[in-house]
């Protein structure tokens, strides 16, 4: 029977330890570190994960500061407005949310956020650094797995992980990340031929695609670790980017959808906040 890769119990086991380090900064500087969040057009989906960022905030006592600015911002606009945050002594980290309207140019904008205030884990300058194995703030839903994975000591050194996604935020440093653990690493996007030829030979698979359920059971390789980090609203609830039904019988851990990825990633997004309140305090 598969181990269920709970994401909600941790990551609220997590949040109880990130209070008690706010409550001691706070003790200690008289004010707590402050994620400032910015939210460009009005995407239902973006305003409720920045709602769903900022109750976390609350949730550890941390405080957040929501930049709302309308679908029409333009680039440079944007860029002001990150510079203005940057330049804010009280703001410990920023968040972008993604995507922004298409007439923005979101890389520019990413690459723009501080790399001691890019708690999100978007810069390039960030994922050189994490690639290389130096310090920096990961991006949040792979480092967010790479946090359960580990804590759930799964076996990584020496396993063939399969990344199905290439994305900047997703794909690509999840792969990146599991290599740095010593998988050796496949990845897979919109132009591999025989997908499931390569996710059969996974010992670790993760979905990190946008489509439901493209990766099928059978594709998954008796005793894989499956990772799921899609999430698609059904009328029962939801899936993932993976046919999870009956995985526990095939797979040796595994991750929900809901209650996986999701929660670890905004879980993530806080802790690297409250790191980089305390990387001042000690630095
Ligand atoms: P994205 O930017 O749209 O990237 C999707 C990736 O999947 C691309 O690399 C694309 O390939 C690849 N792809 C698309 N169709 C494919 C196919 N038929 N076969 C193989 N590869 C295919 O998406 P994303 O932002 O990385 O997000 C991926 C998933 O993770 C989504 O379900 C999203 O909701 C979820 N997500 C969850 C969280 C969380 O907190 N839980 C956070 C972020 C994302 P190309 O590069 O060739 O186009």
């Amino acid at each position: 029977m598969a181990i269920l890769l709970d994401g909600k119990k941790l990551s609220s086991q997590i949040e109880t330890s990130l209070s008690k380090r706010v409550q001691a900064l706070k003790q200690k500087t008289g004010r707590t570190p402050i994620l400032a969040t910015i939210l460009v057009g009005d995407d239902p989906a973006s305003a409720t994960y920045v709602r769903m960022k900022g109750n976390a905030c609350k949730r550890v006592g941390m405080e957040s500061i929501r930049v709302e600015m309308p679908a029409s911002t333009t680039t440079d606009e944007l860029l002001a407005k990150i510079r203005e945050l940057n330049a804010n002594p009280d703001v410990h980290g920023i968040l972008l949310q993604h995507p922004v309207p298409h007439h923005i140019d979101e890389r520019v904008c990413f690459d723009e956020i501080a790399l001691a205030k890019d708690v999100d884990g978007v810069t390039c300058l960030g994922f050189g650094r994490m690639a290389m194995g130096e310090r920096a703030y990961g991006s949040a839903t792979p480092q967010g797995i790479m946090h359960l994975l580990n804590h759930y000591k799964v076996p990584l050194s020496g396993k063939h992980a399969v990344v199905v996604g290439r994305s900047a935020i997703l794909g690509k440093p999840m792969a990146m990340m599991l290599l740095n653990a010593n998988c050796t690493v496949t990845i897979c996007h919109s132009k591999t031929v025989n997908l499931a030829d390569h996710v059969r030979q996974a010992d670790i698979v993760v979905g990190a695609v946008g489509v439901p359920e493209l990766i099928k059971k059978d594709w998954i390789k008796q005793g894989a670790v499956v990772v799921d980090a899609g999430f698609h609203p059904t009328p029962n609830g939801g899936v993932g980017d993976i046919e999870l039904g009956g995985i526990e019988d095939i797979a040796s851990f595994y991750t929900p959808v809901p209650g996986g990825v999701g929660p670890m990633t905004i879980n993530t997004l806080i802790h690297q906040t409250v790191e980089a309140g305390e990387k001042e305090v000690n630095e």
